[in-house]
């Protein structure tokens, strides 16, 4: 089926290598734009980034066994020995490939959106989904322009749901995604702060994420979060030409979560919906059965029964560094160096303050990027949630994250917050100050590696 869609696509653009000629010596079987991952018989597309031109990678491609490659038209030295189709750029001529493919494809497709919480959500739908149906998700964090065309031509001709992350960092962005992926349902998690700094106010982050309605079927179904005062005040009440849902905790959704239990590996919950049967996910935080509840009326939505629903998401593994809770002899480390924000970081001490049994319980908090012109007060926000009570340390990292520690060194004892700009220091600090059973929640925006002290702490054992 690819093949027919990629001769489609040559003749849509009016290439001058007959596809007929392509078709007479070659099967193509998938398509790439990474020559150390391709398999023998892709189409090789090579994609012009900033600092690399795919092009220059054609010669790997073939030898790695590229049964054609996209060209664009003025690059020169185009090989002569495999199929070449040319076209006037490369990117726009992939998407195009997926949006026909996916077009021409029987499957459900489910897209997810959102500031936080995507790649968990889909995580836990794609295992809740993979109980009745054949499920294709988004590989990791394949996200934007590239990650989500590849995640479409992926998809095998009996793929029964897909379920597609889109990210974003500006307008116009989840609205092409839309459009490419066409979905049945489209979720919307939530509208937090991430992004601000590329988009200015929160009214624009909604607005950007709300994009996905783009490419909505007519008939479709769009899933929100009813609990997000920026999401309701957009879409509740009102007249749209596909059906809305919505998750949450308040009384007013059609999918309510209730009786939320923290436990020792991770939360319980009930759908109000039927009580009778009691879900867990096995991660710790509201926010996680935030996930989980917009998951759980999506696989209801596409007619799974509760009980398929239950198994899936008690057996859920999420991408990792993510809350990813790490086990070792006297101390747990929850890992979730790999984004940060002022509401995931919340969300994150939410979840540190609410585990018990921990003789000491240790923050360590990097800066969050691209906050824009808030920022200082949006890190001393995260600072404001020192709680004495419930947190034994506070290690602030990077320059912005001065202002987390002032906030929080007014709320915590003396000597229980300080700040670094040097990683190795901290985490010299930071091993003379764990004690048996002690937990370490490590978070911070990827670009600060806080794996690095995770990595650490592993090696103290
Ligand atoms: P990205 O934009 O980088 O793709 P994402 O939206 O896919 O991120 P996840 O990877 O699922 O988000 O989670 C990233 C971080 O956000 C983790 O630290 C996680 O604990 C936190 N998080 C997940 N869901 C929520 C939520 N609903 N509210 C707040 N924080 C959340
Ligand atoms: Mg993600």
């Amino acid at each position: 089926m690819i093949q027919r869609t990629i001769k489609q696509l040559t003749d849509m653009l009016i290439v001058p290598c007959p596809f007929s000629e392509l078709e007479a010596s070659v099967a193509i079987s998938g398509v790439s734009i990474d020559t150390r991952t391709l398999r023998p018989g892709n189409l090789y597309v090579p994609i012009v980034g900033d600092r690399f031109n795919g092009h220059a990678f054609v010669r790997q491609a073939i030898d790695n066994g590229a049964s054609a490659v996209l060209w664009n038209r003025n690059e020169p030295h185009a090989p002569q020995d495999v199929p070449v189709i040319r076209v006037d750029d490369t990117l726009s001529a992939l998407q195009l490939l997926a949006s026909t493919y996916r077009s021409q494809l029987p499957c459900t497709v489910v897209a997810i959106t959102g500031s936080n919480g995507k790649t968990s959500t889909k995580d836990m739908l794609a295992w809740m989904l993979g109980e009745r149906f054949k499920t294709h998700k988004t590989p990791g964090n394949l996200n934007n322009h590239l990650g989500v065309p590849l995640t479409l031509l992926q998809l095998a001709e009996d793929t029964e749901v897909a379920v597609v992350e889109m990210g974003m960092s500006g307008f116009g962005e989840i609205a092409l995604l839309s459009s490419l992926v066409m979905p049945d349902y489209a979720i919307v998690t939530n509208i937090g702060d991430a992004h601000l700094g590329d988009l200015g106010s929160k009214d624009n982050i909604l607005r950007a994420k709300l994009e996905i309605m783009h490419g909505l079927k007519n008939n479709g179904t769009l899933i929100y979060n009813g609990d997000d005062p920026y999401l309701s005040a957009a879409l509740a009440g009102k007249e749209w030409p596909f059906r809305t849902r919505t998750f949450g905790m308040e009384p007013s959704n059609d999918c309510q979560g209730l009786s939320m239990v923290r436990e020792k590996r991770g939360s319980s919950f009930f759908v109000a919906s039927d009580p009778s049967i009691r879900l867990f996910v096995p991660l710790h935080g509201q926010h996680q059965v935030l996930n989980a509840l917009a998951a759980v009326e999506t696989a209801l939505l596409l007619g799974m029964e509760l009980h398929q629903i239950r198994n899936g998401l008690a057996n859920v593994r999420i991408s990792g560094m993510r809350n990813e809770v790490i086990r070792t002899d006297g101390m747990t480390i929850i890992n979730d160096t790999y984004k940060s924000n002022p509401a995931s970081a919340v969300a994150a001490l939410d979840t540190l303050y609410g585990l018990q049994d921990y003789r000491q319980k240790i923050a360590v908090l990097g800066d969050m990027l691209d906050l824009g012109q808030e920022e200082t007060s949006l890190h001393a926000h995260v600072g404001s949630f020192a709680d004495p009570a419930q947190l034994d340390y506070l290690f602030a990292y990077g320059p912005r994250s001065a202002s987390t520690a002032d906030c929080a060194r007014k709320l915590m004892p003396p000597g229980r917050v300080f700040h670094y700009s040097d990683k190795q220091e901290m985490i010299r600090d930071l091993l003379r100050h764990i004690d048996p059973n002690s937990v370490v929640l490590v978070k911070a925006s990827r670009e600060l590696m806080l794996e690095e002290v995770v990595a650490a702490l592993l090696q103290s054992k």
